[in-house]
């Protein structure tokens, strides 16, 4: 697939507290992970953007915390410093670009690589390292002032989606499905939530489990995306189920993230008409998220 890389350099300006593992080395690992892949820099994500994804009192909220030094916290886990808010803002930007380079024929697959992270962020509250949830401002972008009809993401980061599943509750046009390490952080993702609309589909795994249980999973949530039928395909893509991440317990490899990239950008060509978009979520151990980015980007542009 003809595949570009979106970035921005905003989020090297996203500072968590020493010892926080969604830390600015992460940015450095995807750079070296696109390598020679064309990239562009993304733009701001406008309010209205944000609007058709987060309640007002929730964007008024992470506004309001923005400092102007040092660290302030929203959650537990989840910080802002000064340039943080300026991050995620682009973060959003960047998926609404990549929604309009594959619409517009510019590129038929499109990575995000950007930070903070944001498919914990729900409608009304930031938490799990994300302020926004940009996938989910893609999609809404994509449906709302695009004109599509039907979208689908497909979550592949080790922990569940709750923010991108918030969405698709109240969204019957979106599709969301998550293969995940069951029974951690954030506790959602249990295989009995499919929305009251049926648009959801949840495959928690056991901690150890390998791309032998994991691929016929994600299989599931691929036949499932064929039956919904969408006419944009986007990828939460994180990369904390690698053996060697320190927040989780599954055990995939470069090569499962390969296999998976292949499998996604196959669905891509034979639903969408070739329109792929996938963002950045998790992958905390930077040598093995630099492989496995390279692997999954390298998969898209050979299939
Ligand atoms: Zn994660």
């Amino acid at each position: 697939m003809r595949t570009i890389a979106i970035t921005s350099a905003s989020g090297f300006d996203h500072v968590t507290p020493d010892g926080h593992p969604e830390r600015v080395a992460r940015l450095d690992s995807v750079s070296g992970a696109l390598g020679s892949l064309s990239s562009r820099e993304a733009s701001p994500a406008s309010r209205e953007d944000l609007a058709r994804v987060h309640d007002a009192a929730h964007i008024d909220r992470v506004f309001a915390a923005s400092p102007d030094s040092g660290h302030v916290s929203l959650d537990a886990d989840t910080w802002m410093s000064p340039g943080s808010l300026n991050a995620a803002l682009h973060a959003c930007g960047a998926a609404i670009e990549g929604v309009n380079a594959v619409l517009d024929g510019e590129a038929e697959a499109v990575f995000i690589g950007c930070r903070p992270p944001g498919h914990h962020a729900e409608p009304d509250r930031a938490m799990g390292f994300c302020l926004f949830n940009q996938i989910a401002v893609g999609a809404l972008h994509a449906l709302e002032a695009r004109g599509l009809s039907r979208v689908a993401v497909i979550d592949i980061d080790v922990h569940h989606g709750n923010g991108t599943q918030a969405t698709a509750e109240r969204e019957p046009r979106l599709f969301f499905g998550s293969v995940h390490q069951g029974w951690i952080y954030p506790g959602t993702g249990a295989a009995h939530e499919t929305g009251r609309h049926g648009n959801i589909a949840n495959r928690p795994l056991p901690a150890g489990a390998n791309g032998a249980t994991w691929h016929p999973a994600l299989d599931e949530l691929i036949e499932a995306v064929r039956a919904f039928g969408p006419q944009l395909l986007l990828v939460s893509a994180g990369f904390d189920a690698h053996k060697d991440d320190p927040l989780a317990g599954l055990s995939l490899e470069e090569a499962d993230f390969a296999r998976a990239g292949t499998a996604l950008a196959r669905l891509a060509q034979e639903t969408t008409n070739s329109r792929l978009v996938c963002v950045l979520e998790g992958g905390y151990d930077c040598p093995a998220l630099e492989r496995s980015v390279a692997a999954f980007v390298g998969a898209l542009q050979a299939a």
